[in-house]
């Protein structure tokens, strides 16, 4: 089979970690954390999974000291693989936050493929989630902007060993994606287990696990935590460091 997946970082996003990983505690913290994408090359294709955070001027305006290092940006990163971003088969997105789909349009062959609850919530979004989604509102374009996107409304096998399933909480229609390997199934969870912390227990709350603070639906988040850890054999965060224990997964 040996289908592989390649974390790739694509920029730094400073940020409280009480109120985004460690829900509870930590509030007085102020960390810094790698925003990843992924390369998938399973059945013949490949497949990205996000597409990473924006230059450092928009990213700093998101969340103030974030920054994208020279070579950080997501065709640079693919060069360093050996994939030029026309090569590209498919985007699929986790959400469309600001930093999972920067871009984006540079992928000029690619299907975009996301939730329908998550774009219909992206061109649409609530007040308190404009900065989130790069809302026009605010005076800027998102990476999305104008663009086809496939939509799928539930669990979907995209290929014959890449499935995404739906993993609502943090927003609307976040979804992760399940690779089968060799090594078992590598589950890309997106944010919805953002960093490593999350996959450890929460004494405090007596959880097995540590929802993070940023969410829309914590009883989802929560559930979607507890199927994305019972499915998959490797989980790859989009906010961890973790994944770069390896430069290829499994
Ligand atoms: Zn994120």
């Amino acid at each position: 089979m040996s289908n592989k997946v390649y974390p790739m970082n694509t920029g730094m996003i400073r940020l409280n970690k009480g109120v985004y990983i460690t829900g509870g505690h930590g509030y007085d913290q102020e960390v810094e954390v790698p925003t990843n994408a992924f390369l998938v090359l399973a059945d013949g294709k490949k497949v990205l999974v996000d597409t990473g955070m924006s230059e450092t001027k928009k990213a700093d305006w998101h969340h103030p000291g974030s920054y994208q290092p020279d070579g950080y940006r997501i065709d640079q990163r693919l060069a360093e693989l050996g994939v030029a971003p026309e090569e590209i088969d498919a985007v699929i997105f986790t959400h469309l936050h600001w930093d999972h789909c920067a871009n984006m349009k540079l992928f000029t062959k690619a299907e975009f493929w996301v939730h329908a609850t998550e774009l219909a919530f992206a061109l649409d979004p609530h007040i308190l989630y404009y900065k989130s989604y790069d809302s026009e509102k605010l005076g800027v374009q998102a990476p999305f902007k104008g663009v086809d996107f496939h939509t799928v409304d539930g669990e979907y096998q995209f290929s014959p060993s890449i499935t995404m399933f739906p993993t609502p909480g943090h927003c609307p229609g976040h979804q992760s994606v399940a690779v089968e390997t060799d090594g078992g199934t590598v589950v890309i969870a997106g944010d919805a287990v953002f960093a490593d912390e999350n996959m450890e227990p929460d004494p405090k709350r007596g959880l097995a696990f540590t929802p993070m603070g940023r969410f829309v639906n914590i009883f989802d988040l929560y559930d979607s935590m507890e199927k994305i850890l019972a499915r998959g054999d490797i989980v790859l965060t989009s906010h961890g460091t973790g994944v770069y224990d390896q430069k290829v997964w499994p």
